[in-house]
């Protein structure tokens, strides 16, 4: 089987033991297929990117043995392919520009008495879709990708460790920005791109974007792109039960203890073993998850 797979972090601060079970588990799956494995840096929301970040998570992969089989690739220099892929989705009237404001979804919203919201996210009610009037008049905004309606916004997918999955993209999410208003690629378009264009097979990541998943679907079939295989990892929680992440002042992984790095993010994905180098680890914990991949394809949890 051809297998390519990756490791995409957001550049905003070093890998901590949250992002390092993500990074091991999709290490292990490309190894255990005897697939290759790539690093993409996703810098493109620039405002959250820290200077040096990229370098230091590289370090950190190396001196966990987390070696990518190429050069890492930088969104931040992959405009043009984005820009490609909207002006596609444009010319198949499956983009339109929107003018609206937080304020006025909000807005519009409440008039129509939908309160809801995903994660603080507001579900855009379609009020530029060119249906229903377009900008009124105002000046555009952000571009936005159409969601199918109705049955057709049923979306089904399998998770090769949560099983199925189901999302009703217009009631869950609502057509999204895929060029945001400050003039930025958003995320989805990005991520769907460049794993298109990588050639990547299987998407290896962290449960906190599962609920991303019907999305990018979603964008690949309307861009003619191949359907990705997808695993989401489990979390790594705080003392408080919250996810581990670097707003919240995680500490970043210590690359003087790589064994016990490892080992750590290892117990997470249901791997408990003894190795005297990481190396060693590496090769023992590969064997493991070779032994744990049939579990997953039936979508059971880790042990
Ligand atoms: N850049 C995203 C993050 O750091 C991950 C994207 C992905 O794996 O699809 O959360």
């Amino acid at each position: 089987m051809r297998y390519v797979g990756r490791f995409a972090p957001s550049p905003t601060g070093p890998l901590h033991a949250g992002s390092l079970v993500a990074a091991l588990a999709s290490w292990l799956d490309a190894r255990s297929h005897h697939g290759q494995w790539l690093l993409r840096i996703e810098d493109v929301d620039t405002p959250r990117c820290v200077p040096g970040a990229d370098a230091i998570i590289v370090q950190q992969l190396n001196a966990l043995g987390l070696t990518p089989d190429a050069s890492p690739v930088y969104q931040s220099q992959r405009g043009d392919l984005y820009q490609a892929a909207l002006d596609t989705l444009i010319a198949k009237n499956l983009a339109y520009p929107c003018a609206c404001t937080r304020a006025d979804i909000a807005q519009a919203n409440a008039d129509r008495g939908m309160t809801r919201s995903r994660h603080g996210e507001l579900i855009y009610p379609g009020t530029c879709r060119p249906e229903n009037g377009g900008l009124h008049g105002r000046q555009a905004r952000a571009w936005r990708l159409r969601v199918p309606q109705g049955a057709a916004a049923q979306w089904h997918w399998h998770d090769r460790r949560l099983g199925a999955q189901t999302q009703a993209l217009d009631q869950a999410v609502g057509d999204f920005v895929i060029r945001r208003a400050d003039g930025l690629w958003a995320y989805q378009l990005a991520v769907v791109v460049d794993d298109a264009a990588q050639h990547v097979t299987h998407v290896v990541r962290g449960e906190d974007l599962t609920d991303n998943t019907p999305r990018q679907q979603w964008l690949q079939q309307c861009l003619g792109l191949p359907p990705l295989v997808y695993l989401h990892t489990p979390l790594v929680l705080d003392a408080h039960g919250e996810k581990l992440s670097k707003q919240s002042g995680a500490h970043p992984i210590d690359i003087t203890r790589p064994l016990d790095e490892l080992h750590q993010a290892g117990q997470v994905l249901g791997i408990t073993l003894n190795a005297s180098t990481v190396e060693h680890w590496l090769e023992r914990a590969s064997l493991a998850w070779g032994d744990l991949n049939p579990l997953m394809r039936g979508g059971k949890l880790f042990p």
